[in-house]
Formats: C-alpha cells, structure tokens, sequence
C-alpha cells in the first residue's frame, strides 16, 4: 500500500474509532426498542427456544482496541451460524483459493437450510454460509485436523482474547437431535463426490461449531481480525491474507443475511452475518466491527432489533461502505 493510501486508511480508523459512541448506542438501544417483541424464537433448535427473548446488547470494536458497549453486552449467547465466518477462515488459511472447487461465492434466494439448489446443481453449495455450503467446509477442514472442535473454540477464544468462550453442549445435543437436514445435505453431497469424511462425524463437528457461546463484546473482538487485513489485533497472528480478508468480508456482504442479503447492503452497506442465535456480526474494513444480540428472529433467521438496530448505527454513523 503507498504511503497516501495508508494515511488514508489510518485517518478513516481514527474518525470512527473517535466518534461519540456513547450516545449513537444509546440512541440505537433506544430508537430499536420499538421492536423489541416482534419476532420468534428459533424453536427448531428446542434450546433455543428457552432463551429469555428480551435480551439485546451491542459492543463495537475499534482497531486501537477499545470496546463501546451497552446492555446485555457481556452475556454469552449461542454463535450459531456466526460461526461460519471462523469455520470458512480456516479452511481458507488451509486450502486457498482450492476451496472454491466445492464451495461457491454466489448468492442464493432459498433459505439456510434448503436442498432445492444442492440437487439441482450437483451438490455444489452456492455459499460457505448456507448449511449445505458451511458442512462442506467443516468436512474440508475435518481433513486436515483430528480435534476440529478445539480448534475452532481455540481460534475464537485467540481472536477474542478470552479464555472462557466454550461449547453449550445443552444446545448441542439439542441441534444433534434434530439434524436430519443436516445429515441430508451431506449424504446428498456425498452422492455429488463432493464429501471426504463420515458424515455424523462432520454433522457433529459442525453442530458443535454453531453451539459456541460468546458475547457481544467477544464476538465483536474476535471479527476484528476481518477489518484489520486479516491479521488478529489479539497477539498479532496473521490469519488470512488481506486479499482472503476482502473477500471473506465479500461473501458475507452478498450472502451473509440469507435472502436478506441484498437488502442488508442496501439498508446496512456492511459485511454481515447473523445466527439464529439472535446474533449479528458486522465488518467495517479498516476500521473495526459491531457485534449485537437480540434472540427473537424474522422468518429467515435473523434478528429482527439486532439487524434495526445495525441499520440505525450504520445510518446514524454513516458507516455504509458505499458511503
Ligand atoms: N445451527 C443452525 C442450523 O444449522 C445455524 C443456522 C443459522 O444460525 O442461521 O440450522
């Protein structure tokens, strides 16, 4: 990067790392309250659904390493599909631009969990962040390491420089129990050729993925790794490339929110991704990331107040890459 580009760079990370953080949340907490019952719990994931539906949070993440907070900011929630995002960036850092051979970078207008698309195009997902797309990387990434699930707790607890992220394992033999999808997708992509492992091995691997509790303030931290070229800010670690960075933050962009995903870069302008959880992870490149939690979710899974009050933030802040 030439020397105006860095200054450039470094002038945008300390205008949003200076501005007055403390009443843009407080007018998101406030201003989204309005919605603060609209929504369902994911009740298909039976754990799920005994989570106090009320709760909502919100850290940012600044590159200097401060963290602007408010509410339920610092109480675990289960990742979920967030996790995703640390999933594909390993297999990623393992396999480079290889990985693409079974996964694609295309949007999908079908829901998380459909097949539809699987069978018609050979069992190839369209992306890393559909169920189809994230087992396929789980099985790539169950290739190259035996303890898979202490890795991935391992990375988030690195990223986030917190020792106490774990597993639930209430909410994961809950989602196990009901992973016939699961088990559906893989043995279809498996009768595609594009499966390596046991399939309950990966359904598992990946269910334990998705069962990870973190907080706001965690999660918020440990995507900080996205905005900052892929290099962790916790112990300096270079996890992607800046290149494998940029176009992590692509995908979620384009597919991150499911079928909202187009809407979100209209309304949000920011790399997201949500998880049944109620939890919505936003990347601000160069700058830091937003991570907010409400549990009660619309009807493609994400959280109706953490995605209103992203797009308060984001307008209010006027944090739109496009702007
Ligand atoms: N574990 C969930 C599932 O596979 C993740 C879905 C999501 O968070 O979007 O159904």
């Amino acid at each position: 990067m030439g020397d105006a580009a860095q200054q450039s760079r470094s002038a945008r990370a300390a205008y949003f790392a200076a501005l007055p953080w403390g009443q843009i949340l407080e007018d998101a907490a406030q201003l989204s309250a309005v919605c603060r019952h609209d929504g369902q719990l994911a009740d298909y994931i039976p754990a799920l659904a005994r989570v106090a539906p009320d709760q909502f949070g919100i850290a940012v993440a600044t590159l200097d390493g401060s963290i602007h907070s408010v509410e339920d900011c610092a109480t675990r929630f289960s990742i979920q599909s967030i996790s995703k995002v640390f999933l594909l960036s390993l297999a990623y850092r393992s396999y480079g631009e290889s990985l693409w051979e079974r996964v694609r970078q295309a949007p999908s207008t079908n829901p998380f969990n459909s097949l539809i698309e699987l069978e018609l195009e050979r069992g190839i997902p369209r992306n890393p962040f559909l169920n189809p797309g994230a087992l396929v990387v789980t099985d790539a990434l169950l290739s190259r390491h035996t303890h898979l699930e202490s890795a991935m707790v391992a990375l988030l607890r690195e990223l986030a420089g917190s020792a106490g992220i774990n597993y639930d394992s209430e909410v994961f033999n809950s989602e196990l129990r009901c992973a016939s999808r699961h088990f559906a997708a893989a043995h279809l992509m498996q009768s595609h050729g594009n499966f390596s492992n046991v399939v309950s091995e990966v359904v598992r691997a990946y269910c334990a993925s998705c069962a990870i509790e973190a907080s706001c303030v965690e999660l918020a931290r440990a995507g900080l790794f996205l905005a900052n070229g892929g290099r962790a800010i916790e112990g300096g670690r270079q996890l992607l490339s800046a290149h494998e960075a940029q176009r992590v933050c692509a995908l979620m962009l384009t597919t991150g929110t499911y079928e909202y995903s187009g809407m979100t870069a209209f309304a949000i302008g920011l790399p997201t991704k949500s998880g049944v959880g109620g939890g919505v992870l936003a990347i601000l490149p160069g700058r830091g990331s937003i991570c907010i939690w409400s549990p009660r979710l619309d009807a493609r899974g994400n959280s109706v107040r953490a995605m209103k009050a992203l797009e308060l933030i984001s307008n209010a802040a006027g944090l739109s890459l496009f702007a």
